[in-house]
């Protein structure tokens, strides 16, 4: 069993910065989480409060039911993976794995035991005998990752361990981290800034913007029904769409077009009637049949679909910019029209930046 609890927590650091603000989450035995969010929005600092590398300014953290606010690091039974390996050069692959064992004098039999198996999860058999600069970056990035497993930790924490891995690799590294997370059960804290990564590993997603907690939810829920608009421009790729409009009788009135409510847009919007809110539409809920004017500039095929850039109405404006992504294989030229429909919109009020739902 490994359930954590951050309650109320807060970081100011000793300059008076504060990177995190009332940061709230219960992590269920077992589960994935994903921090997401920009650079410099607090998630490093939440996972490094949990680990024990910062102290907590305020607020509590429970592990399994007890106060581990102010337990020393090595005290917390957590294993942190970092970004850049950490590992000693000048030990083999086994040396390395070994090492936190060897430290905590556990008998040689047993640490002999651990680092084979753990080896044999992360497909490490063959490079036990090897020194790191031997392997491959996602090598190398599995020997930390089997430094953490041996330790049998009840929390692992990860800190953007995909980043200095090339795209190939990242994808690769992922799916095995996925494995990892199913073959041992073990509850994870994973920090990300890649909206994909998020999206692919978690069990839920928390996603921060400066400091605070955006939205809470299961990937299909921030992708979905995004809490705001921080949340509705940072996860999804390419970005939403979004577009100032007028709530009028049945329509949203746009500068560049307009759009039939259906009867629950209607009422959803009863409130907001002859208000000015904002429209958001996802690329790919964009599709081609309608009434929308799109004058082309650009046109990327990505096989299946197609980017397809332009401007409503062909306006020069920012507020006109528009990327569609389109099914199937389309040859668009710089200046063609296309006439497009929104098949799936978001509302947001404009003052709270809140969804309306
Ligand atoms: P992220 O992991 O999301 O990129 P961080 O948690 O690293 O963000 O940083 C959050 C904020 O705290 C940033 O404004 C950063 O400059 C600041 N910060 C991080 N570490 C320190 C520190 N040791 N002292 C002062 N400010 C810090």
């Amino acid at each position: 069993m490994a359930n954590i609890s951050l309650q109320h927590l807060d970081k100011i650091y000793d300059n008076n910065v504060q990177a995190v603000y009332d940061f709230n989450l219960d992590v269920k035995d077992g589960e994935f989480i994903v921090l997401v969010g920009p650079s410099g929005c607090g998630k490093s600092t939440t996972l490094r409060m949990v680990a024990g590398l910062e102290d907590i300014s305020k607020g509590k953290l429970l592990l399994d039911g007890k106060d581990i606010t102010t337990a020393p690091a090595k005290d917390r039974d957590m294993a942190m993976v970092f970004q850049n390996y950490a590992l000693y050069g000048h030990m083999t692959i086994y040396e390395n794995m070994a090492f936190s064992l060897t430290l905590r004098k556990e008998d040689p039999n047993v640490i002999h035991k651990k680092v084979l198996a753990a080896a044999e999860i992360l497909g490490l058999t063959d490079q036990l005998n090897k020194k790191p600069k031997q392997l491959s970056g996602g090598q190398r990035q599995r020997v930390a990752m089997g430094r953490a497993i041996v330790r049998s930790p009840k929390i692992f924490l990860f800190d953007e361990p995909l980043s200095n891995l090339d795209a190939k690799l990242r994808g690769a590294t992922r799916r095995e981290i996925l494995l990892l997370h199913k073959r041992m059960n073990a509850t994870m804290l994973y920090v990300t800034h890649d909206q994909t990564e998020a999206l692919t590993l978690a069990d839920r997603i928390v996603c921060m913007s400066m400091g605070h907690v955006q939205q809470v939810g299961t990937p299909l829920e921030l992708y979905d029904t995004p809490a705001n608009l921080f949340v509705a421009s940072f996860i999804g790729l390419p970005p939403m769409n979004f577009f100032d409009v007028t709530v009028g009788d049945g329509e949203l009135k746009g500068k560049y077009f307009t759009y039939k409510l259906s009867d629950a847009q209607k009422a959803l919007l009863g409130s907001y009637k002859g208000k000015d809110i904002v429209l958001g539409v996802r690329p790919e809920d964009i599709a081609t049949g309608g009434d929308i004017k799109v004058d082309v500039f650009s046109n990327e095929n990505l096989g299946m679909s197609t980017l397809v850039h332009g401007s409503l109405c062909g306006a020069k404006t920012a507020d006109a910019q528009i990327t569609c992504k389109l099914r199937g294989w389309c040859d668009y030229r710089q200046g063609d029209g296309v006439a497009v429909q929104f098949k799936k919109v978001h509302f947001f009020d404009k003052e709270t930046t809140n969804a309306i739902r």
